[in-house]
């Protein structure tokens, strides 16, 4: 990477201008649904700072979306830099700007992220460094589950606020995650005919419901023994897991439900109708077996993804990182599923989720180092300028 380049971008980053930017974005509640307020103050900072924004409604009437169209003219990739604007449903925590951090509502995940990325356009608009190809900007509501159902980033992607390739500034710094599982939640519910009954009172060939849980909770251990076999040198392996079973009011009634719930979480982008096959399939010869009827929900937070190690996103990455830090981010997976895999499965375009060491994200604890959020301003604007820099005809 130009070394005058970085030291441009570097210098021409206003950290005070950052900081507000990020204050004005938490100070106004969000929680998931209820973004409407935070979305008119992110579009009313961008106008202000002379930027054309439109506010995609975007099957979400409550709080239209703000994207942003910065383009240099010359013919380029569009790079785009995506955050959700929504907070988990917790007590609303204010703004505070001591001891180098910020804290409050959403400045983890991921207020902080988008104001480094607005800073980032800013600097790129400013020092003209940005001279072929453009930026989009897009913010949104209806992340956090399961208040949300993503639908307004769905409709985005479906209306065509795309770019080439897509960076999200979540909280993950660490690593550079090239790939990263699926993962769908599910609750069964087995339910037999008849009511609550005296265990001795039983009519004979009463199913057994509780036992078919316990049962259930045997196969998918044995699942995911099978399963820790598909595996991929940097999500991991697939999985299944069982984190809650219920049933049952007191030690001699036989009761008429049972629910387990758990993940089943993947590593190979595609596959989800054959993960919700075989899960039915499993569940349907239980219910054969036990006599029990057999019903479930099978929720997809998103699908696997993966980006390939040439893809010039991860590039113009590295050489960004390696301006700015002086080091090369090792490669690794991405923890969580985040609106990334949504762009990947439904865009079909490389994302890259990368943001500041923040941590407390989905607690009253949310912090972020300012140094960190000057980092990833710096790291946005000079990704876009590697990224970018190439006729749209060669990636
Ligand atoms: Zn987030």
């Amino acid at each position: 990477m130009d070394k005058g380049v970085v030291q441009q971008i570097r210098l021409a980053i206003d950290e005070q201008r950052l900081v507000d930017t990020a204050i004005k974005l938490i100070e106004i509640p969000s929680p998931t649904r209820s973004a409407g307020a935070v979305a008119d103050r992110l579009a009313q900072i961008l106008s202000e700072d002379g930027f054309v924004v439109e506010r995609p409604i975007a099957d979400w009437p409550d709080a239209p979306a703000v994207a942003v169209r910065f383009d240099t003219g010359s013919a380029g990739r569009v790079l785009q830099f995506d955050g959700h604007l929504d907070t988990v449903h917790l007590p609303f925590v204010p703004p505070r700007h001591e001891n180098g951090c910020l804290y409050g509502s959403g400045s983890s995940d991921m207020k902080g992220g988008i104001a480094a990325f607005v800073e980032a356009l800013r600097v790129l608009r400013d020092t003209e460094t940005l001279r072929q190809g453009g930026i989009l900007i897009t913010a949104h509501d209806h992340h956090e589950g399961p208040w949300g159902d993503r639908r307004q980033l769905y409709a985005l992607i479906g209306e065509g606020y795309v770019g080439d390739a897509v960076m999200l500034p979540e909280y993950l710094a660490d690593c550079l995650p090239v790939a990263g599982r699926g993962m769908g939640i599910f609750e069964v519910r087995i339910c037999r005919d008849g009511t609550q009954v005296h265990e001795v009172f039983r009519p004979e060939g009463t199913p057994d419901v509780l036992g078919t849980g316990a049962q259930l909770v045997v196969e998918c251990q044995q699942l995911a023994t099978r399963l820790a076999q598909i595996t991929h040198p940097y999500a991991g392996s697939d999985s299944a897991f069982v984190g809650r079973i219920q049933s049952g009011e007191i030690y001699n009634q036989s009761p008429t439900e049972c629910v387990v719930a758990g993940t089943r979480r993947w590593v190979t982008p595609g596959t989800i109708e054959e993960v919700e096959t075989e899960f039915a399939g499993l569940l349907d010869r239980l219910a054969q077996r036990t006599g029990t009827l057999i019903e479930h929900d099978f929720e997809v937070q998103g699908d696997a993804f993966r980006i390939k190690l040439d893809d010039p996103l991860i590039g113009a990455f590295q050489s960004a990182y390696g301006g700015c830090t002086g080091a090369v981010l090792p490669l690794g997976s991405k923890p969580f599923v985040d609106d990334g895999n949504s762009f990947s499965r439904l865009a079909g375009i490389s994302a890259l989720t990368h943001g500041p060491a923040a941590t407390g994200a989905h607690t009253l604890n949310e912090e972020v180092p300012v140094a960190e959020l000057v980092r990833v301003a710096q790291v946005y604007a000079l990704t876009a300028i590697g990224y970018c820099h190439h006729s749209a005809g060669t990636k």
